[in-house]
C-alpha cells in the first residue's frame, strides 16, 4: 500500500513514545532519530531531514504543554506540524469548467493519470473530455482511448497523425461542450529540445488553465530537479506524484517538490482509474502516522453510496455485533478494497493492529457470511458469544457451509470488535488526539 513502510516506521516511532514513562531529553532524542532513520530510507533530503529534528526537538524540549493535552500528545503535535511543513502545500484545483494540460517525461505515469483525472472530475459530477495530444509514443493513442472508452469519458486523438498541435486546435474545438478539457502531451526520455518546444507550441493553442507535471514517485529527490526544469521552460501549476503505491522512496519526492515554487495536487496510488488521490498534507500526514482520516472516509462513502444513508457513526462507535460488521462490510465493500478504507481508520496506528487477512474480506465471503448469518438467531447476532460448539454445527447445517466456515466469520468478527475497541478506547485515543489538533 501507500507507504506501508515509511508510514510503519514513524508509527513505531511515536508507539515507544506512548509507552515511554517520562517525556525528557533523551525520549525526545530517541524519537527524533527514528524519525530521521524513516524519513532518510524514504528518500527525504538529509538537510531538510536534519532541520525538522532540530525543530522537533527544540519545540518539544522549549514550548509550553497547551492546556489540555499531556506532554506526549504535545510532542506527537509537534511532529505532525513539522511533518506537514516539510511537504508544503496543497494545488488548489477548482471544479469548475477549465482546461488542463499533462505534462511529463515518458514513462511518468502521464496517460494513466490523465484518465484518473478524468475520472477524479466525473466523480465530482463534472464532465471531462480528453485530447490525445501525445504522438510520440506508439500505443499511447490506443491505451488513452481505451481508458476513456472505459469510463464513458469524451475523448479526442488522430490516430497516426504527427500534428500534435493541430490536433489539440480540432480537439478542444470538438469536445468544447465538456466542462473539463484534459490534453495528454507527449513525453521524451528526458527534457530535450524538441519537447520543450512542441510543449510551447501546444501551451499556446491550449491556453492551458492549469498545467500539471505527473513525477515518478520513484525518482526520489530528483523529483525537484524535474519540478524545476519543467517549470523553467512552461512553467507548472501543480504537481502529480504517480506510482506512490510502489515505491519505498516516495518521501524523497513529496518532500522535494515543496523545495521548488510548485506543489503537490493529486497523487496517484495504483493503476486503476480511482487510484488518484487529491494531496491534503493534513490528511496525508495523519494517515502516515495511524492517525486515520476519518474527512476523506466520509467523503468517499458519500461519493460510493450517494444519497444512502451511511451509519459511520456506528463504524466509529464501537457496539459492535456481528449485524453491525455485516452492515458496515456491506457498505465498505461498495466504497472500494477494504484495505484503503481501513488506512483511513485510526486503527492502524496507535490504537489497534489489523492482521493482513482481515482485508481479504471479498464479495464471495460477504455473501458466505450472510447465508450463515441467515440461519443465526437474532439473540446470537446481537451477542455471538453465547454461540457454542452445538450451535456452530447446526448454523453450518443449516446454511450449507461448514463449521469451518462459521469459525472463521466468528474470528473475524472478534477481531474486528477488538480492532474497534482498540480505536476507541484504551490509555491511547489517537481520535480524540486529532481532534485537539
Ligand atoms: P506515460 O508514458 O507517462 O504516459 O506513462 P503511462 O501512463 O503509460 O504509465 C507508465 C506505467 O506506469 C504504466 O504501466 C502504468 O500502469 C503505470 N502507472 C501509472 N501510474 C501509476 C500508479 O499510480 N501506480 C502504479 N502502480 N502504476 C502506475
Amino acid at each position: 500500500m501507500v507507504m506501508d513502510k515509511l508510514g510503519n516506521s514513524l508509527q513505531d516511532a511515536l508507539k515507544k513514545l506512548v509507552k515511554s514513562g517520562r517525556i525528557d531529553e533523551r525520549t525526545v532524542n530517541e524519537v527524533v532519530k527514528d524519525i530521521q532513520r524513516a524519513l532518510l530510507q524514504s528518500d527525504v533530503n538529509v538537510k531538510l531531514v536534519m532541520q525538522m529534528s532540530q525543530h522537533i526537538k527544540e519545540r518539544a524540549l522549549k514550548e509550553e504543554v497547551p492546556s489540555g493535552m499531556n506532554p506526549r500528545e504535545h510532542v506527537i503535535r509537534i511532529v505532525y506540524q513539522e511533518l506537514i511543513s516539510i511537504i508544503g502545500k496543497s494545488t488548489d484545483i477548482p471544479l469548475k469548467p477549465q482546461t488542463i494540460m499533462m505534462i511529463g517525461l515518458q514513462g511518468s505515469g502521464k496517460t494513466t493519470t490523465t484518465s484518473k483525472l478524468a475520472r477524479y472530475f466525473q466523480r465530482k459530477g463534472l464532465k471531462p473530455g480528453v485530447v490525445c495530444a501525445d504522438t510520440f509514443r506508439p500505443g499511447a493513442y490506443q491505451q488513452l482511448k481505451t481508458l476513456c472508452t472505459k469510463l464513458n469519458v469524451a475523448f479526442y486523438g488522430e490516430e497516426g497523425n504527427p500534428d500534435a498541435v493541430g490536433i489539440v486546435e480540432r480537439g478542444l474545438k470538438e469536445l468544447q461542450k465538456n466542462d473539463i478539457l484534459i490534453v495528454d502531451t507527449a513525453g521524451r526520455h528526458s527534457l530535450e529540445s524538441d519537447l520543450i518546444t512542441e510543449m510551447e507550441d501546444i501551451h499556446a493553442v491550449a491556453k492551458p488553465d492549469y498545467k500539471l507535471l505527473v513525477l515518478d514517485g520513484a525518482i526520489g529527490q530528483q523529483a525537484s530537479e524535474q519540478a524545476r526544469a519543467f517549470n523553467d521552460s512552461i512553467g507548472i501549476s501543480g504537481v502529480v506524484i504517480s506510482k506512490l503505491d510502489g515505491t519505498a522512496k516516495g518521501g524523497g519526492a513529496l518532500s522535494a517538490v515543496s523545495e521548488t515554487n510548485s506543489s503537490i495536487a493529486f497523487i496517484g496510488v495504483g493503476e486503476t482509474p480511482d487510484d488518484l488521490e487529491r494531496f491534503e498534507p493534513d490528511r496525508f500526514i495523519s494517515r502516515l502516522l495511524g492517525m486515520g482520516d476519518i474527512k476523506s472516509l466520509i467523503e468517499k462513502a458519500e461519493e460510493a453510496l450517494g444519497e444512502e444513508d451511511f451509519d459511520m457513526e456506528a463504524m466509529l462507535r464501537g457496539r459492535f455485533t456481528l449485524k453491525d460488521m455485516y452492515k458496515q462490510l456491506e457498505s465498505l465493500n461498495k466504497m472500494g478494497p477494504m484495505k484503503q478504507i481501513m488506512q483511513m481508520l485510526p486503527l492502524g496506528g496507535l490504537g489497534a493492529k489489523i492482521p493482513e487477512d482481515a482485508y481479504q474480506v471479498t464479495g464471495d465471503k460477504l455473501g458466505r457470511y450472510r447465508v450463515l448469518m441467515d440461519s443465526m438467531t437474532e439473540e446470537e447476532m446481537l451477542n455471538p458469544r453465547i454461540i457454542g460448539s452445538a450451535r456452530i454445527k447446526r448454523i453450518a447445517r443449516g446454511s450449507g457451509c461448514g463449521p469451518d466456515d462459521v469459525r472463521e466469520l466468528l474470528k473475524y468478527h472478534k477481531m474486528m470488535q477488538t480492532a474497534m475497541k482498540g480505536f476507541r478506547g484504551g490509555k491511547f485515543n489517537m481520535q480524540k488526539m486529532m481532534k485537539k489538533m
